[in-house]
């Protein structure tokens, strides 16, 4: 009995290598909010906006539209330069740690690739905004709103198609020993996933990982490679039922509808927060003028930041639920609990961070909370069960 608490307490506790890892990883997060967050207060203030803004007029022979194009340009071409060290920190932790086989070269590329694809995400969503406030001075925030929501759902179904497949490559798995445990798992649940991929994060990292993503006729389970060549197949069983129960409680769908809500109070908060702007403090003269953007992003940011706690409960009682419904379908929990260990293992993640950080920060149960669920689900659902 006692070593057998002493070897529990031994699995609870996290190596120092990755009690160092995630702390540094989070001081990083922080410090790469912070510089966001100067660097938007110090555009705002010191008018540094407004002369980017004159510039883009000029470059672009006063043409509105092509003016807001490279206004987005040298903004995010200035903020890139501003974050790009913290960025080259994170990449260098992950090698340090043996978490990453990307080496710079490869790294470098996926920076370009993300910067394009940021620019161009980007400069849509800029010019559509102040394309609105032109057209519906009024209402340019509830028109806004509607447009994005359109936008971010249709990204939310091609995402898998052309989003994903710029930094990694898919395959429809080829197991089937594992197809067929999924079709049996589906039926059970009286559902259907589109596919399931293989998902080659090998190349890049030496983490496992696997997600539920997509929508409608693009909704797929994919699986990394790094968990696929290292998992039983029970235990990616287990994987696979955890991330089914996100597709049985719509957990995709009702985060979208959670978003929308934050979104249109955000965007009441950024009309609300430009009239001010224009009217008492005497930043800008129109409403058209885009040099208001560092302000909206601001808006947006402090938002985010506030509500993050609150976004973070949401997801791990969401995790908590798919984690419930995966102890229902399979038949132990025991392979779970395995792959949570080898995850943790993997992934040097914390097992149990301290309550603030796991408060705030994190978007999944710690593991160790993860595993006691699972340990208490086979103690009371399923030994009582096999008795005969
Ligand atoms: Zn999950």
């Amino acid at each position: 009995m006692l070593r057998f608490a002493a070897n529990n307490s031994e699995m609870a506790a996290d190596t120092p290598d990755a009690v160092r890892y995630n702390r540094v990883r989070r001081w990083l997060e922080i410090g790469d909010f912070a510089l966001g967050l100067g660097f938007l207060l110090f555009l705002v203030l010191t008018g540094w906006s407004g002369q980017l803004r004159d510039w883009a007029y000029r470059a672009a022979f006063q043409n509105y539209t092509l003016a807001v194009l490279l206004y987005v340009l040298m903004l995010l071409v200035v903020a890139k330069l501003v974050s790009f060290p913290l960025d080259y920190s994170g990449f260098r932790l992950e090698r340090r740690y043996q978490l990453s086989n990307q080496r710079l070269r490869a790294w470098l590329k996926d920076e370009v690739k993300g910067f394009i694809v940021t620019f161009v995400i980007g400069a849509i969503v800029v010019e559509l905004l102040y394309f609105a406030i032109r057209q519906f001075p009024e209402n340019w925030w509830l028109i806004t709103w509607a447009l994005f929501m359109g936008l971010f759902i249709a990204m939310a179904q091609l995402a898998p198609l052309i989003l994903f497949p710029i930094f990694y490559k898919f395959e429809p798995l080829e197991d089937e020993e594992l197809k067929r445990r999924l079709v049996r798992l589906s039926e059970q649940a009286g559902t259907r996933v589109r596919g399931v991929y293989k998902w080659n994060l090998s190349e890049k990292s030496k983490k496992a990982n696997a997600a539920l993503t997509g929508l409608g006729s693009t909704r797929r389970i994919i699986l990394a490679d790094t968990l696929l060549d290292n998992y039983s197949p029970d235990e990616i069983e287990a994987v696979l039922a955890h991330e089914l129960g996100h597709h049985v409680h719509k957990h995709i769908l009702k985060s979208i509808a959670v978003q929308a809500g934050i979104a249109l109070f955000g965007f009441w908060a950024a009309n609300f927060v430009l009239h001010l702007a224009i009217e008492r403090w005497r930043m800008f003269e129109t409403l058209s003028d885009f040099a208001s953007l560092p302000l909206l992003v601001l808006v947006s940011t402090v938002l985010s930041f506030l509500l993050m706690p609150a976004l973070n409960a949401y997801s791990r009682f969401n995790e908590r639920q798919a984690d419930r419904y995966a102890f229902q379908s399979i038949h132990s929990v025991d392979p779970f609990i395995s792959s949570m260990n080898k995850l943790a293992a993997q992934n040097l993640a914390e097992r149990t961070p301290s309550k603030w950080v796991e408060w705030f920060f994190h978007s999944h149960p710690a593991i160790s909370r993860r595993v006691e669920a699972a340990q208490n689900w086979g103690r009371l659902r399923l030994a009582p069960a096999s008795r005969p």
